[in-house]
C-alpha cells in the first residue's frame, strides 16, 4: 500500500512543534544562536530548561530513541517529519534533544554499550545535561579512515591513546569524547581499530585550536584540533569489541547522515519561503520579480529540486524503518549528496533574488552550510562512488559486445518472443497468416530480421 499521509495524531503534534520551534525557540536562535552546544549561564539555561520540559510533556523528548533509553521511539519517518520542523532553527534539536552529534553518539553507546557504560555516559546525555564529542577525523586524512594514526595500546587494565584529531566537534563543551584509534596495526584498518569512551578533562588531551566555522573568530570555533598524549582509560572503557571500530562507525555515520539530511529539508525550504516573499514584495519595472520569467525559473527549480529531496529523504526514512540504516546505505549516500546540492542551490538563488541585501551582514543565507553538507560525514565523491558501486551490483554486462539496447538486437529478440507467443496462441493457420501478415509490415518482417541477424553475427563477438 503506498500512503503519503499523517496519521491526524501526529499531525496535531508537528503543528504545535511548528507553532512551538517559530514563537518560542527561533527568537533564541536570533539573540544567543552562537551558544548552542555551550554550557550557558542563569538564566538562559533556566529559560532552555522549560522549554525542554515542555517538550518532555508532550512526549517529544529524544524521540531517535526507542523506549528503553527514554525515548519515544518513534522511528525515522516521524522524526524525518519533526526534523522538518525542527531543522529550521539552530536551538531546537537541542531542545528536543535530538541534536547532532550527540544523537549520533547516543545510538551508538545505546547499540553497543554495556549496561555500565549506558549508565554512566548515555543517561546524562539522554537527560540533557551532557554534550559529546566524536572524535574520529585526523589532520592527515579525513575522507579515507584507513589513514587514521591515532594508537590505542593496552597497558595492564587501560588502553593508552595517543594521537592527534581533527575538526572534533564540541570537544569544548563535551563531558565526553569518543574517540577511534588503531589496536593492531598488523590487521586491515577494518578490523584493526576500536573506539573508546574518554572524558574529556582526561589527563593529556590538549586542545591545540578550537577551530571556527567561515568568519568565526580565531579560538572561538567549536571544532577541535585535539592532541591525545598518552591518555589513559580503563579498558571497560572500550565500546563495541576490539577492531569493531568501522562497524560501530557506520551505524553512528549512516544515522547521523540522514538525520543532517532532514535537518537540510528545513533549512531549503526556509530558503524557499524567503525567496517567495522577496520575489511578491519587490518591484522592478513596474511589477513584482515574481512576475519576471526567470524570477519564475527559480522558485520553480528550487521547488522541484526541494521536493524531489523531501520525497527522497522521508521515503529513505521509512526504508531504515522497515529494514536497518546497513540495508539503506545507498539511500542514505544518495540523501547525503542532495542535501549539499539543494540546500547551496536553493540558499544561493534566496540569496541573488535579495541582492546586495542579500550579500550584506543583515541577513544570513546559509550557502556555506551547503557546503559544509558537502563535506562533513564524508565528501561527495565519496558518498557517489558509494551510491554508484551499490547501483552497479544490481546489474550485469551484456552478453555480448552490443548493448542490450541496440536496435537489431532488441528487434531480432523481439522477434523472436514474438514468434514462440504465436506458436502458442494461434493453434490454426488462420490465425497463424494474420499475425504474418502483422508481423511482416512491421520492423520485423523476415527479411530485415535475417539482415540484422547476419549482421549481428558478422559483429558481435568481433567487438
Ligand atoms: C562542520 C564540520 C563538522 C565536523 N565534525 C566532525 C566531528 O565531530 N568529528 C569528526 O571526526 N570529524 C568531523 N568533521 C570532519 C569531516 O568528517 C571531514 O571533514 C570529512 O570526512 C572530510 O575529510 P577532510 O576534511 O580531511 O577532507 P579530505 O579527505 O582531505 O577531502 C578533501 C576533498 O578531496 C576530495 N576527495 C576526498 N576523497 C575523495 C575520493 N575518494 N574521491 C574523489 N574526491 C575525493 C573531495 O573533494 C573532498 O572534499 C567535521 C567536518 C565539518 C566540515
Amino acid at each position: 500500500m503506498w500512503d503519503f499521509s499523517t496519521d491526524p495524531e501526529f499531525q496535531a503534534q508537528l503543528d504545535w512543534m511548528d507553532g512551538f520551534v517559530r514563537d518560542r525557540i527561533e527568537p533564541l536562535d536570533a539573540l544567543f544562536g552562537g551558544l548552542t552546544y555551550h554550557s550557558v549561564d542563569e538564566p538562559l539555561r533556566t529559560m532552555i530548561a522549560g522549554l525542554k520540559a515542555e517538550v518532555r510533556e508532550r512526549g517529544l523528548w529524544a524521540c531517535h530513541l526507542g523506549p528503553e533509553l527514554g525515548g519515544q521511539g518513534f522511528g525515522q519517518l516521524k522524526l524525518a517529519l519533526m526534523n522538518e520542523i525542527l531543522g529550521r532553527s539552530s536551538w531546537a534539536p537541542i531542545v528536543f534533544g535530538c541534536a547532532a552529534p550527540d544523537t549520533g553518539n547516543a545510538e551508538i553507546i545505546a547499540h553497543y554499550g554495556t549496561p555500565e557504560q549506558k549508565e554512566r555516559w548515555l543517561t546524562p546525555l539522554l537527560e540533557g545535561e551532557a554534550f559529546s564529542c566524536y572524535s574520529m577525523t585526523e589532520p592527515q586524512g579525513g575522507a579515507d579512515p584507513t589513514m587514521i594514526r591515532t594508537r590505542a595500546v593496552r597497558d595492564g587494565d587501560e588502553w593508552v591513546i595517543t594521537g592527534e584529531k581533527f575538526f572534533s566537534s564540541n570537544l569544548r563543551t563535551s563531558s565526553f569524547i569518543i574517540v577511534m584509534a588503531v589496536t593492531d596495526p598488523d590487521v586491515s584498518p577494518y578490523r584493526g581499530m576500536s573506539m573508546f569512551l574518554v572524558p574529556s578533562d582526561a589527563p593529556g588531551i590538549e586542545v591545540l585550536a578550537n577551530i571556527g566555522l567561515g568568519h568565526e573568530p580565531w579560538g572561538e570555533g567549536m571544532h577541535a584540533h585535539v592532541r591525545y598524549d598518552g591518555v589513559r582509560v580503563p579498558a571497560e572503557n572500550l565500546l563495541g569489541g576490539e577492531g569493531q571500530a568501522f562497524v560501530v562507525a557506520q551505524t553512528r555515520l549512516g544515522g547521523g547522515r540522514i538525520h543532517h539530511a532532514m535537518r537540510a529539508v528545513a533549512m531549503a525550504r526556509r530558503q524557499l519561503d524567503a525567496m517567495c516573499e522577496r520575489a511578491l514584495s519587490r518591484q522592478t519595472k513596474g511589477e513584482a520579480l515574481a512576475e519576471k520569467q526567470l524570477v519564475q525559473d527559480a522558485v520553480a527549480d528550487s521547488w522541484i529540486q526541494l521536493q524531489a529531496f523531501r520525497l527522497m529523504v522521508l521515503h529513505t526514512a521509512w526504508l531504515i524503518d522497515q529494514s536497518s540504516t546497513a540495508e539503506a546505505r545507498r539511500q542514505i549516500a544518495a540523501c547525503k549528496v542532495l542535501a549539499a546540492e539543494v540546500l547551496s542551490d536553493i540558499a544561493r538563488r534566496a540569496q541573488h533574488l535579495h541582492g546586495a541585501l542579500g550579500v550584506s551582514n543583515l541577513m544570513r543565507f546559509p550557502t556555506d552550510v551547503g557546503t559544509m553538507m558537502g563535506i562533513m560525514d564524508g565528501p561527495t565523491e565519496v558518498h557517489k562512488v558509494s551510491v554508484a558501486r551499490s547501483v552497479l551490483k544490481d546489474h550485469r554486462p551484456s552478453d555480448d559486445a552490443w548493448p542490450t539496447e541496440f536496435g537489431p538486437k532488441r528487434v531480432v529478440r523481439a522477434r523472436r518472443r514474438f514468434d514462440e507467443l504465436v506458436d502458442e496462441l494461434a493453434p490454426t493457420d488462420e490465425q497463424r497468416a494474420g499475425f504474418d501478415r502483422l508481423v511482416q509490415s512491421s520492423a520485423a518482417a523476415d527479411v530485415t530480421v535475417a539482415q540484422m541477424q547476419a549482421y549481428l553475427d558478422a559483429t558481435a563477438g568481433n567487438l
